[in-house]
């Protein structure tokens, strides 16, 4: 058996076998955030996959496909190419639709106000599990979404599932959007928010749902720090309980 300090446990060090750790929960509660900070803390790869249903969201729109239309559904799934690629202005993973980088577009209202529906469809849904079950194949990685605990990574070593009051929740996300466009309103965030969190929680297919294993997060009243204080406990006791 080799035994491991928590020192040790964010190093380079073979002994320490990396995991997968899965974010789930309601939009808007910051799950991206705490996902950004644990991938950059452990050195593992963040993946967005609300990114992946915009974009597929974008190319319905763009290119007019019906999307009650199972035929032209599956047409349209096979002339997408999606892509997450390093830049190295923000720091950040860019979503690239079929070559193009459309992280700007893919976080605007028009696509909001349609991902939901989208993000239903059986064959969008399959498309997109498969993709993302392939870039966790070799584990150190956090995804964040709504079915990645139950449906993507059902093994995975960390399941956490967030929540925040929604009032707070639609207060950060009209912060975050104004910021962008001011024409926005609290109004029209406040419904987007409820009408998503409906069809993803309602849908037939993965709908949102904590994994029987997940840790819950109300993180209402925490800020940034001490969120991620906190889950970086049960990183390492995740990490520590899978390496002995
Ligand atoms: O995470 P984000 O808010 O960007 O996700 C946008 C939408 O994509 C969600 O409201 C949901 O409809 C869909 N989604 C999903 N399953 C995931 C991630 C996102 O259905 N794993």
């Amino acid at each position: 058996m080799v035994i491991i300090h928590r020192d040790h446990l964010h190093t380079q060090n073979p002994d320490v076998k990396k995991i997968i750790i899965t974010i789930d929960g309601y939009s808007s509660c910051g799950k991206s955030t705490l996902a950004k900070q644990l991938a950059a803390k452990l050195n593992y790869l963040y993946i967005d996959s609300g990114a992946m249903y915009r974009a597929i969201t974008l190319y319905f729109i763009q290119q007019r496909v019906e999307w009650n239309d199972s035929v032209q559904v599956k047409n349209a799934l096979e002339n997408i190419s999606l892509e997450f690629i390093h830049n190295q202005i923000s720091g950040q993973s860019d979503m690239f639709l079929n070559g193009e980088n459309v992280e700007q577009m893919i976080r605007e209202m028009l696509v909001a106000e349609r991902v939901s529906e989208v993000a239903a469809i059986r064959e969008v849904r399959e498309f997109a599990v498969a993709q993302q079950q392939k870039m966790g194949a070799q584990k150190g990685i956090v995804m964040d979404g709504r079915d990645i605990g139950t449906v993507v990574f059902p093994h995975a070593e960390l399941k956490i599932f967030m929540t925040a009051d929604p009032a707070i929740r639609v207060e950060r996300r009209f912060k975050e959007l104004y910021a962008k466009n001011p024409n926005i309103t609290l109004h029209e965030v406040k419904e987007n928010l409820e009408l998503r969190d409906y069809i993803d929680a309602n849908r037939e297919i993965s709908p949102l749902r904590k994994a029987e294993d997940a840790i819950i997060l109300d993180n209402s009243q925490l800020n940034l720090q001490e969120q991620l204080d906190l889950v970086m406990q049960w990183v390492e006791d995740a990490i520590m309980a899978h390496s002995s």
